[in-house]
């Protein structure tokens, strides 16, 4: 459930949105950001965070004491976040221990934070944030350059996106006459932001197939679609009636604001403005 003043501000038809992702327990870059908001005299209505929030790498994984201080990471990072905005919405990605995907119920890591892995909340009336983590393996020249973490192919994340976006199944609670915000941390397979073109020669895909044919195919109104992962590759395309949005990695100093209106013409909640921006 929406805080009250999150949800009174969606009631009003107007939010500011703090998008960021791949931060990789680089509280020093959040304390950046916090600082360059005041000066620019931003107020933010909720933060979405998109994923790889701790660091793990090989030999952390699975290794229960290891896990619970990367959750102890991912406080620290999420609690300075909320220091801008006691809003905080945000999905683990293949950086983050397996705990805060799969425990049951999910580890709460700060007061005011929600991981909405495989979730749905509602935010309004007609406004629900759908959430789902992780990463699927990663192509350089047809080879799998990185493994999906956790999941370990493409095919098995697509029955749970389509049961993520299913219209008033018990789950979710959507309704046709909602907007459907959608955090993943991959993103989809066969667009410009999922591509890292670190190696000009070589790109690697990093996308998920399934998550294309989900999307394309929804019957849901999803007008935004946020993504993390591909530090490289920030920016915006659109699929079928979806923008798809990367705001690229605040380790490297990216991060975007976003304003969601709703559209009483419409009847529904569109992208009003956005802005790819860098700390300096
Ligand atoms: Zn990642």
């Amino acid at each position: 459930m929406a805080s009250s003043q999150l949800a009174s501000r969606a009631d009003a038809g107007r939010l500011r949105v703090l998008l960021v992702s791949d931060i990789h327990t680089n509280v020093d870059r959040v304390t950046q950001l916090n600082d360059w908001l005041h000066e620019h005299n931003e107020l933010v209505d909720v933060i979405l965070l998109a994923g790889d929030i701790a660091n793990m790498h090989d030999g952390d994984y699975d290794v229960p004491e290891r896990e619970t201080a990367f959750e102890g990471d991912m406080s620290t990072v999420i609690g300075a976040l909320e220091n801008i905005c006691t809003s905080v919405y945000y999905i683990p990605g293949n950086h983050d221990p397996r705990t805060t995907f799969e425990r049951n119920p999910l580890p709460k890591l700060t007061s005011f934070s929600t991981n909405i892995h495989r979730r749905v909340v509602r935010i309004s009336r007609d406004l629900v944030f759908a959430g789902y983590g992780g990463s699927v393996p990663s192509f350089q020249n047809g080879q799998v350059l990185w493994s999906g973490y956790p999941h370990a192919t493409d095919d098995v994340v697509r029955e749970p996106l389509q049961r993520l976006l299913t219209l008033g199944n018990d789950d979710s609670g959507i309704q046709h006459s909602d907007s459907v915000i959608l955090m993943t941390h991959f993103g989809p397979d066969g667009i410009d932001t999922t591509l890292d073109r670190s190696d000009p020669l070589a790109p690697v895909h990093t996308g998920s197939k399934s998550l294309t044919a989900v999307l394309r195919n929804s019957p849901l109104n999803i007008p935004l679609h946020i993504h993390g992962h591909t530090h490289n590759s920030p920016g915006r395309v659109t699929i079928g009636k979806t923008i798809v949005f990367n705001p690229g990695s605040l380790t490297e100093s990216r991060f975007a604001l976003l304003t969601l209106e709703r559209s009483l013409n419409l009847h529904r909640w569109v992208l009003s403005s956005s802005t790819f921006l860098d700390l300096p």
